[in-house]
């Protein structure tokens, strides 16, 4: 632990210089950082490392930066007010998808740093209404006897094919960048379709090791200080469905998050969440649904200067990282 401590760079945000360097920095800026799921005690799957992720808090806390809600981070920018008292950066976290790792694994390591952090959850889900179709490829590959299935996917060949797990792993990255772009029926049958070629039927409701927490975990994560927001009702891109179902996705999600929890968070969070991926559309919509802002996974920092017009339409825009758990990586987002 020791050793594993001194050989991260990431703990250089607990040098003096690091903190001289932040005072330096003109302008209050936050970083609001993404993270998904964590790595279960001696699990080796491609998820976040908690020894990392304690390891950054303990460093953001030495070096002094603030680390906030992303509802302060809202109300801040809304308000023009400043976030952190005497600290002129900030740091808030956010988890989506709202799998049930952030509990057992990531909320313990939060608490430890009294850190704030609030998780995004689609309300089908927690419901089991459904279980997210990334998992489900997941599931059939993972069990499909051949490491070769031949696919179609918008009238082409496409084939699946891998020798190692991490073959398998960069495959699944790839089709599943492609199947964002594919509507909610044709995404479907993909499924179908590859669940038959690789002859391994998709269970009604999600195996274990995809489980998500449910409205009733939800609420007792609540008592332990994590707060939740609405992530849309079953995190189709928004900017691809017809106005009905938008406005389906956006307000029904913030209803089902409000009324279903005690302190539920203001905040939206558009599902993928890159430029394209919603419009003015859906701001008006989370707009409409009564939530105070909305995230995207646009890389940048909040930076604030006061309480302009062109300032307040961001709101529904806020910038997001993804979390890079790699020496480095936040102290790069934090004076980049
Ligand atoms: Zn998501």
């Amino acid at each position: 632990m020791r050793r594993l401590l001194k050989s991260s760079t990431l703990d250089l945000m607990a040098r003096p210089w690091f903190s001289q360097l932040l005072s330096r920095i003109g302008g209050h800026r936050c970083a609001i950082l993404m993270l998904h799921r964590f790595q279960r005690h001696g699990s080796t799957e491609e998820r976040h490392d908690p020894q990392a992720l304690r390891r950054l808090l303990a460093g953001l806390r030495q070096g002094g930066v603030a680390l906030v809600d992303v509802d302060d981070v809202a109300r801040g920018r809304t308000d023009g007010v400043e976030l952190s008292g005497s600290s002129r950066i900030s740091v808030a976290f956010t988890v989506d998808d709202g799998y049930a790792d952030l509990m057992e694994v990531a909320a313990p390591i939060f608490a430890e740093f009294d850190c704030p952090v609030t998780g995004f959850v689609v309300p089908d889900v927690v419901a089991r209404h459904r279980w997210y179709w990334w998992d489900q490829i997941d599931w059939i590959l993972r069990h499909a006897k051949s490491s070769s299935i031949p696919t179609e996917l918008g009238g082409t060949p496409y084939a699946l094919e891998w020798a190692t797990a991490l073959e398998r792993h960069s495959v699944q990255r790839r089709l599943g960048e492609r199947l964002k772009r594919e509507s909610p029926r044709s995404l479907a049958e993909f499924i179908d379709q590859l669940s038959q070629v690789a002859d391994v039927p998709v269970p009604g409701q999600a195996p274990p090791e995809y489980a998500t927490l449910t409205w009733e975990q939800l609420r007792s994560a609540e008592r332990a200080g994590v707060r939740f927001g609405a992530h849309s009702m079953t995190h189709p891109i928004l900017s691809r469905c017809d106005d009905m179902q938008a406005a389906h996705e956006v307000v029904e999600s913030v209803r089902q998050v409000r009324s279903n929890l005690a302190r539920p968070s203001e905040v939206f969070c558009y599902p993928n969440g890159l430029s394209g991926d919603f419009g003015a559309r859906e701001r008006a919509l989370v707009r409409e649904a009564g939530a105070q802002a909305a995230l995207t996974s646009i890389p940048a920092l909040v930076r604030y200067r006061g309480k302009e017009p062109a300032e307040m339409e961001q709101v529904f825009a806020l910038p997001r990282f993804a979390y890079d758990e790699r020496p480095g990586g936040v102290a790069r987002m934090l004076l980049g």
